[in-house]
């Protein structure tokens, strides 16, 4: 159901430039500009010009750290260099630099020529030894900028002190904690609490302080096991709280109606474990699930347990949170974007509606099949809005035992596969209509059915008619 995630032609990396020879050639704007960029690294600049600007020059001059030689171009003063930049302004003579690059096998970088690029440079926030690289792969400059900009205001310029302040940890927290979750714990304590704010207020020494205190306490860890939302599929319906959570889990374990990209946002060692269920083809069975979270709690673990949607909706989070309240595990639900509501949005369709709905009604289609009507067909007869969850293959019981309890044939429907995705599909119709919902065998996202009078207030213009496809299911 997931859009398949677009591939990036080039692919991020960082360079070690250290003590390593970065060459320049041109003397212009745009060569100025590039040894301003790299000036911020602690790689050996190396300026060759033929001509340059008075401004670039009288820059040059001014700092004893870059090499400059008014000179020709010539492929001997690309010896050793870890990158080369063509910045003469003359195709021509850009074309020869990087030719000359690629034989000594240096990648080399043609400004405004994408053409003739080995790599891109991308927009730079730069928090040493921290650094966000921007690259948009040429496509839009302004963009990475704007991106760049916002990243800026959210990094604090204390970050880079941070970091390096870290790094004279790293040594004791290897010698003293365990890998896994006691570590992660001390720096999670370290980048997000006392030592952080410390370094902010610019007083290293009390941030020390307060490292110490932390690694000294080595608080054993606990396990710990979220039911987080993941909502419907778009990943920017996810909470910032399931964000957060995802970021800081040891173990996802997640069901198959979760796109990738969502399980993706954790952290890259983390480990991902499919927990099924897709129709048809089950992973695990609930047991299974259940003896799983509550063994990877006992074992000290942060379990992020990912479910599509909202964990409370038709998601057996009552099993999971009983076999975990029974093991004695903590653990906390987080809610999601449910279905219902991301079907609701995609059609602008009120759920409630002054004077028409006032109740709603979350339901599988699948408790019509037996032979009692369920209490809640009196509600929707009363004007409640019902949202049917799996309700495809029982679409055509559905409306035959509503329509039998006495609601109109005429009642407004709406249904979305695929609900809050790129790849959604909207059909709109009456319940007479709905049965030809299991006929539609292209049909192979989730599909959600809202039935009800709100929903002829909805917005039908990006939908097609249910009706268009009775015929077919007449024939079968
Ligand atoms: N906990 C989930 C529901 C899980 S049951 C929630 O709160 O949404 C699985 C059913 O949810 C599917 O059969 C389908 O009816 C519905 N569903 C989940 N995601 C959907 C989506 N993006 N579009 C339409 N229906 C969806």
């Amino acid at each position: 159901m997931a859009e398949p995630q677009a591939k990036l032609d080039a692919f991020p990396v960082f360079m070690r430039v250290k003590n390593r020879a970065c060459v320049i050639v041109g003397g212009g704007a745009e060569a100025f500009a590039k040894a301003r960029l790299l000036s911020q690294s602690s790689g050996d600049l190396v300026v060759v010009a033929e001509a340059m600007d008075y401004d670039f020059a009288e820059w040059l001059a001014a700092r004893d750290d870059i090499r400059y030689e008014v000179a020709r171009f010539h492929p001997s003063r690309l010896d050793g260099a870890a990158l080369v930049f063509a910045a003469t302004g003359k195709e021509d003579t850009d074309r020869a630099v990087v030719e000359a690059a690629r034989a000594a096998g240096i990648p080399a970088n043609a400004v405004d020529r994408p053409h003739l690029c080995d790599f891109y440079m991308p927009a730079l926030v730069n928090r040493a030894p921290v650094a966000v690289a921007i690259g948009t792969e040429g496509a839009g400059p302004v963009l990475a900028q704007m991106i760049r900009a916002r990243i800026e205001q959210i990094l604090p310029p204390s970050l880079g002190r941070l970091a390096t302040l870290a790094a004279t940890y790293r040594e004791a927290v290897e010698r003293l904690l365990s890998p896994g979750s006691a570590r992660r714990g001390f720096w999670q304590r370290f980048f997000g609490g006392e030592p952080a704010r410390a370094v902010a207020a610019g007083d290293i020494a009390a941030a020390s302080r307060a490292a110490a205190r932390i690694l000294e306490s080595k608080a054993a860890a606990r396990g710990h096991v979220a039911l987080v939302g993941a909502g419907p599929g778009a990943e920017d319906l996810l909470t910032l709280r399931a964000h957060r959570l995802l970021m800081e889990a040891d173990v996802i374990v997640h069901d198959a109606l979760v796109p990738e990209a969502i399980v993706a946002m954790g952290r890259r060692d983390a480990d991902r474990i499919a927990a099924g269920k897709r129709k048809g083809c089950h992973a695990k069975t609930q047991s299974e699930i259940n003896d799983l979270l509550v063994g990877l709690g006992r074992a000290g673990r942060r379990v992020v347990r990912l479910k599509a949607g909202d964990p409370l909706v038709f998601g057996r989070a009552g099993e999971e949170l009983a076999a975990l309240r029974d093991a004695g595990i903590a653990h906390e639900v987080v809610p999601g974007v449910t279905a219902a509501f991301a079907a609701a949005a995609d059609f602008a369709l009120p759920l409630t509606l002054r004077g028409v709905a006032s109740s709603m009604v979350f339901t599988t289609g699948h408790d019509l099949k037996g032979g009692t009507l369920p209490d809640w067909a009196r509600l929707a007869i009363d004007g409640a809005t019902v949202a049917v969850y799996m309700g495809r293959s029982v679409a055509a019981d559905v409306a035959r035992r509503l329509i039998e309890a006495g609601l109109s044939p005429d009642t407004a429907v709406a249904v979305v596969e695929n609900a809050s995705l790129p790849s959604k599909r909207q059909l709109h119709g009456t319940l007479a209509d709905l049965p030809s919902l299991q006929g539609r065998a292209e049909l192979t996202g989730p599909v959600l059915t809202i039935i009800g009078d709100a929903v002829a207030g909805a917005d039908f213009s990006r939908s097609t008619p249910l009706a268009a496809h009775l015929p077919a299911l007449a024939q079968a």
